[in-house]
This record gives structure tokens, C-alpha cells and sequence, in this order.
């Protein structure tokens, strides 16, 4: 770990791109996007393929933010997973889950128009249960899978760890085409070239500073500059929003990563992992990993750190706490492993809301759309998420925009500081629940019933 970079393994790529130039002058557009990370990426080629003129300004470089720090599981569900769809919209589940087909063939089918090169792989991912109480919950979940049509099987702990051997395993649901992993940097670096080849103007170092309405459109001022759009498209996740709406839905939670050194072929050997899956445990405080191109393994989560009035700051990039917690959870999962170095230690925010999931709205009288709160699965809901915003600017009527999930918006979060102490006491119950055999004390039954949650 002392050697290790502190920086996203991804971003430290030969492929980065270099840095586009900063908006300099007034430029004119049919939309103006704020952010370029996933969602606001998908946004500006969706819209350019549809003959809109676009400019997207990015205040740091594109993939800053989480897009660029993820752990790459492109998963299909709109949703944060079929179980928290069913408790919220179980009447949409049905179509959300099309959607989110649609939605993953969607983006496989662009990376291969695109040629982008981001490591996309068909390999699925496998929930562990690690507990003997995660056992019953593995059985569900692959019922759920199965019911709306997904290719998932129930292993044993013989056949996973035939699959992978951790000696923490117990049993495992193998979901084989719900999701995808890619290289997220790779995806985004190629994004940005396509929304370009369509026509779309991107500029990096270009935080917007302003936003305002003007005449029949709005303005977006940055320090060097101006954009005079009809409407704009705001993805800014969980970075210090330009409406105050977003601020009272989504709080931003850092969740940390490691990347360990390429694997020899005999360390390779101790723990098969042929198959090349996606992997996460079933705790509230679950890890999720996975492998790299080169024959890494990126490991990520456990803690989800909220700082009393939400800071986004690089200083909680770097967690040395996080880090040496999720070393040691490493080595127990994986004592074959045993003095394996790691090349790469990064953290990043999430933009969290109470429904796990996507929320829209529209600001200054209906210029401006925003679309944040994925929560920690936003890689693939982004893509649903923007052509969600793009109908509502466009005023459009469709399936998408009549779904409950897009008209109603989740619970907010209350004001400091209620707002950082209702996130202790969740935390702190998320824990014990962990520690009683996942048995859920009466806050989180109470949070429950009104629908309001915490995760990453
Ligand atoms: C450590 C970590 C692991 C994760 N793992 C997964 C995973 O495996 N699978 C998954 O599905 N999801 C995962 N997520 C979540 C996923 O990364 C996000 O949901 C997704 O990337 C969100 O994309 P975004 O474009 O909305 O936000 P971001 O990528 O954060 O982009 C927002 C952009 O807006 C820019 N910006 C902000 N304000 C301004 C301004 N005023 N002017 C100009 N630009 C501005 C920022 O610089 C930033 O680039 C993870 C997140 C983290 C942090």
C-alpha cells in the first residue's frame, strides 16, 4: 500500500486524451450541458445524433468525477437493483426492467458503433453471500432475476468456489447478462470523441460559474466565456449543484477503491476467477471487485463517508483509514493473495439521494433539466437517465416521462444538521444489522416504511 498512487487507476491510462481548450468567447447552442461524466456525456451525443447543436462545458477534465473512479459495473437496472424497484414502483417494474434491457443493449450497441475501445466485457457479475443469513436473500434475489427475465443461477458454495475460491464464500447468485464491466475513463474518453464526431463542441476547464435565464433561452457563464442556449442540461452528480433544488435531494458520500499489481499466473492460479466476473457481497456494507485488463483486481467499497455539510473537496480523495480497512478485508477474502501490493488508492463522491436512484427535475421555468441521485449505479442508468432529461426539455410526452419513477421525486434530505446525524444513525444501524444476521433494527424499520434509505 505505501507505494501505492494516490490516484484512480483508470485515469492513470496511455489512451487519456489531451486536455480540450476552455471556452474562450460567446458560442451559440440548442443545449448547453453542465458536467462531463457519464450522464452529461450521454446527453450531449444523444442530443447531437439528433441534430441539436451542443456544447458541453466540463469545469475540470471529462471522467473527473465519479465517472472516471468507478468500479466499472455497468449494470442494467434504472433502478439500484430489482428488490429496491419493486419496494418503491412494484406497478412499473415491468417496464422498467424492459427499459433497462433496452437501455443496456442501448450502450453495448453504441461502444460497437463507436469502436470505442473501453474494455467492455459480457462476463455478468455474482453476488457472494458471505453470511449464513445472506443465503435465504441470494435465493430471492435470483427469483427476482429470473421473474423478469434475466439469466441468473444459484451457486452453491462448491460451484462458486469453483468459480472463485475465497474460503468467506458460502454461495452466490451468478447473473450472467444483467450487467457488463467496462473500463469507465476509456468509456467516457470514447463518449466525448463520439458526441464530437456528431457534431457536439466540448470544452474542458470550463466550470460554469453562472447560469441564468435570458430572454426565450438561458446563459451559461463560465470565467472565459458564454453560451447562449435555448435550454441546458444539468449533470453535475454530486458536485455543488448550480440550482438549489438538487442540493435538498442528494448529499454526496465518498466510497474508496484499491487496485492491486498485475497478478502472476500462479497467484491467478490460487484463485481461479476464470470467468472474469463482476463480484460484490451482499452486506449493507458490501465490497464489490473485479478484474482489469492487465490482470489487476480493483476493490472497492465497505465504508460510505458522509462529512458534516457534504464537502466535495480533493483532500477526500485520500482515506488512509478506508484504505487500510479495505486491504485488510482483501487479504481475508483472498489469503492466497497474501503479499500482493496494490498500485492505486482513490476515493470518490457519490451522489446519493433517499431512492437510490435517478431523480429529474426542470429549473428556470423549464430552460433547465437536471438528472442526479444514481447512487452508486450510475454507469449504466446514466444513458436512461439523460434521454430521460432530453424528453423533458423537449417537452416530449413518452413512456419514460409518464413513469412514476420520473414524475415523482424522492423524499429530500433535511438541512444540516438533522441531515448529518440522520446519516450517523443509519449508518450505525446499517452496521448492526450487519452484525445481527442482517436483522433490521426499528429506525431502518421506520425508514422503510416511509421509504427513505441510505446506500452507495
Ligand atoms: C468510487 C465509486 C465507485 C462506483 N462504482 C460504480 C459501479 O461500479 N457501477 C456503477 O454503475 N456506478 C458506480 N459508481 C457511480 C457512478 O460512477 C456514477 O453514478 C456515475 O459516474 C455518475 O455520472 P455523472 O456524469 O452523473 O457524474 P460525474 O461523473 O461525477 O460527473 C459530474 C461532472 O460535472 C462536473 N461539474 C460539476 N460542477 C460543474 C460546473 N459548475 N461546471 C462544469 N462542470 C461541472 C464535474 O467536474 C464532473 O466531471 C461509483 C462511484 C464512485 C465514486
Amino acid at each position: 500500500m505505501r507505494d501505492a498512487a494516490p490516484r484512480a487507476f483508470w485515469l492513470d491510462h496511455p489512451d487519456a486524451p489531451p486536455t480540450r481548450p476552455p471556452l474562450d468567447g460567446s458560442a451559440e447552442a440548442d443545449l448547453v450541458v453542465v458536467g462531463g461524466g457519464l450522464t452529461g456525456l450521454w446527453t450531449a451525443l444523444q442530443a447531437a445524433e439528433e441534430g441539436k447543436r451542443v456544447v458541453l462545458l466540463e469545469g475540470e477534465r471529462i471522467a473527473f468525477g465519479a465517472s472516471g473512479r468507478n468500479g466499472g459495473f455497468c449494470a442494467a437496472s434504472l433502478t439500484h437493483g430489482i428488490a429496491n424497484g419493486l419496494a418503491r414502483w412494484p406497478g412499473e417494474m415491468e417496464t422498467l426492467e424492459r427499459l433497462a434491457r433496452e437501455n443496456l443493449d442501448g450502450i453495448r450497441a453504441t461502444v460497437a458503433r463507436n469502436a470505442i475501445e473501453c474494455g467492455w466485457q459480457d462476463r455478468g457479475v455474482i453476488d457472494v453471500a458471505t453470511e449464513p443469513h445472506q443465503l435465504e436473500w441470494l435465493a430471492q434475489q435470483a427469483a427476482q432475476l429470473r421473474r423478469f427475465g434475466w439469466d441468473a443461477e444459484l451457486l452453491d458454495a462448491a460451484a462458486l468456489r469453483a468459480q472463485v475460491d475465497s474460503p468467506t464464500y458460502l454461495g452466490g447468485v451468478w447473473s450472467r447478462d444483467s450487467a457488463a464491466l467496462v473500463d469507465p475513463a476509456r468509456l467516457c474518453w470514447g463518449l466525448a470523441r463520439a458526441a464530437e464526431e456528431a457534431g457536439a463542441v466540448v470544452h474542458e476547464s470550463s466550470p460554469v460559474i453562472a447560469l441564468r435565464p435570458e430572454g426565450a433561452g438561458v446563459r451559461a457563464d463560465t470565467a472565459g466565456g458564454s453560451v447562449r442556449s435555448r435550454h441546458a442540461l444539468l449533470a453535475t452528480s454530486a458536485f455543488p449543484p448550480l440550482v438549489r433544488a438538487i442540493r435538498r435531494y442528494v448529499v454526496p458520500v465518498y466510497d474508496y477503491v484499491l487496485v492491486t499489481e498485475p497478478l502472476s499466473e500462479a497467484q491467478h492460479h490460487a484463485i481461479g476467477w476464470r470467468g472474469r466476473q463482476g463480484i460484490s457481497d451482499m452486506a449493507n456494507r458490501f465490497h464489490y471487485y473485479r478484474q482489469t485488463d492487465d490482470g489487476r483486481i480493483v476493490w472497492g467499497g465497505y465504508d460510505a463517508i458522509y462529512d458534516f455539510g457534504g464537502r466535495v473537496a480533493p483532500e477526500r480523495d485520500q482515506r488512509p483509514e478506508t484504505f487500510e480497512l479495505l486491504a485488510e478485508h482483501f487479504f481475508a477474502t483472498f489469503p492466497q493473495l497474501e503479499g500482493l501490493r496494490f498500485t492505486h488508492r482513490w476515493g470518490g463522491a457519490i451522489d446519493t439521494c433517499s431512492r437510490f436512484s435517478a431523480l429529474w427535475g426542470r429549473a428556470l421555468g423549464g430552460r433547465a433539466a437536471y438528472v442526479v441521485g444514481f447512487t452508486g449505479l450510475g454507469v449504466g442508468a446514466s444513458r436512461f437517465g439523460a434521454r430521460v432529461a432530453l424528453d423533458l426539455l423537449d417537452g416530449r410526452d413518452t413512456e419514460r416521462t409518464r413513469l412514476e419513477m420520473v414524475r415523482r421525486r424522492p423524499l429530500p434530505f433535511p438541512p444540516e444538521p438533522a441531515r448529518w446525524a440522520g446519516i450517523q444513525l443509519t449508518q450505525r444501524a446499517l452496521a448492526r444489522a450487519d452484525e445481527r444476521a442482517g436483522r433490521r433494527g426499528p429506525w431502518l424499520r421506520t425508514l422503510d416504511r416511509l421509504g427513505l434509505g441510505f446506500d452507495s
